[in-house]
């Protein structure tokens, strides 16, 4: 029987494991060097799943893990990785949780091991009684379930629970009064963050018509004014750029800025754009806002004809997000 590789890979993180042997950790082409950290990472481990690696049984026939790392940034996703690859083949329920800077390891509600990062964590900041009570949660700075159906699933892989604006029914609407979309989404960020002493993330997005000079812009939502609809919206675009014959002529770009904000701490700000063209006529049933309108690239579909998943692969929100998960880490961690 071969023995299943299972491999973990993003921009920043590359690992690739298989069930042989006594549980390790080692660098690419490094595999006799002992290593602190992931040395470290092991013990935590060894220690969850609790195997007797010493055990004549274990000695004879291991059930350990072999992980080669060809890159590392987030220990948090090195735990998750190896804890699934255990998961599967010792049939554990074993699951990582970040807690400020720690990683928990979790089995059945019951906390097993935690690993710290080098020098510890301040008690008052990890039991949450110092100012920078924030916890681990992260509250998004919305009402439509649709995006934070998204952004539960993306933050899941930092072990980060998500809450939204639905929780908090008596916060009161933040006015999106800025020239720019990171003026926007930093006003319901940082507003709300201050309201609630939560961390929050909020969005600002919308859709750039280079023959309109940036319109609609930040005021895409409301372009048709003062009852504004994705229909009529959409209408109003195709007025403005009637006398814009070529294809060419009508480029466009998605564009979509991401803020997180904390209290005491200095925004996290991600953003990102989406290039495209505005056709002559509405194309396309999925999707919402100008998507029937917006041609993707050179490819003469609509961003209304592409798949959920399609369009998350390229959009600029989908984008922003990635950018938004490699940043996260470093930023959660600074005081
Ligand atoms: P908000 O960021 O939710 O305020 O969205 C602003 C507006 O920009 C939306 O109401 C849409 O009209 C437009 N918009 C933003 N992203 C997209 C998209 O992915 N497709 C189509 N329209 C979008």
């Amino acid at each position: 029987m071969t023995q299943q590789i299972y491999e973990y890979k993003d921009d920043q993180n590359w690992f690739i494991g298989e069930m042989v042997g006594h549980n390790s950790i080692a660098w690419l082409g490094n595999e006799h060097q002992i290593d602190g950290p992931l040395e470290e990472i092991n013990r935590v481990i060894d220690k969850a799943v609790g195997i007797d690696v010493f055990s004549e049984e274990e000695w004879n026939h291991p059930r350990g893990y072999r992980l080669t790392v060809v890159k590392c940034v987030s220990h948090f996703k090195l735990i998750d990785f190896i804890l699934k690859m255990v998961n599967e083949n010792l049939n554990r329920q074993l699951k990582a949780k970040q807690h400020k800077e720690a990683i928990l390891i979790i089995e059945k509600d019951q906390l097993l091991t935690v690993h710290l990062p080098d020098g510890g964590i301040e008690v008052d900041h990890f039991f949450g009684t110092g100012m920078s009570d924030f916890g681990d949660k992260l509250l998004i700075a919305t009402h439509n379930e649709g995006k934070v159906k998204e952004f539960r699933k993306m933050f899941a892989s930092l072990g980060i629970e998500v809450e939204s604006l639905n929780d908090y029914p008596d916060l009161p609407e933040v006015e999106e009064t800025g020239m720019t979309f990171e003026e926007n989404a930093r006003l319901k960020a940082e507003t709300i963050s201050k309201l609630t002493g939560r961390m929050v993330l909020a969005d600002d997005s919308g859709l750039k018509v280079d023959a309109l000079g940036g319109l609609p812009g930040v005021w895409s939502a409301r372009f048709s004014a003062p009852e504004p609809t994705d229909a009529k919206n959409n209408a109003k675009l195709l007025h403005e750029l009637a006398m814009v014959l070529e294809q060419e002529d009508r480029s466009a770009q998605f564009h979509s800025t991401l803020v997180v904000a904390a209290p005491d701490k200095e925004s996290l700000v991600v953003a990102a754009d989406w290039p495209g063209y505005i056709a002559f006529e509405l194309k396309g049933e999925d999707g919402f806002g100008y998507d029937p309108l917006f041609l993707v690239g050179e490819t003469g579909r609509t961003a209304a004809q592409l798949s959920p998943e399609e369009k998350n692969a390229i959009s600029h929100r989908g984008l922003a997000m990635k950018k938004l998960m490699e940043e996260f880490p470093t930023w959660q961690n600074k005081h």
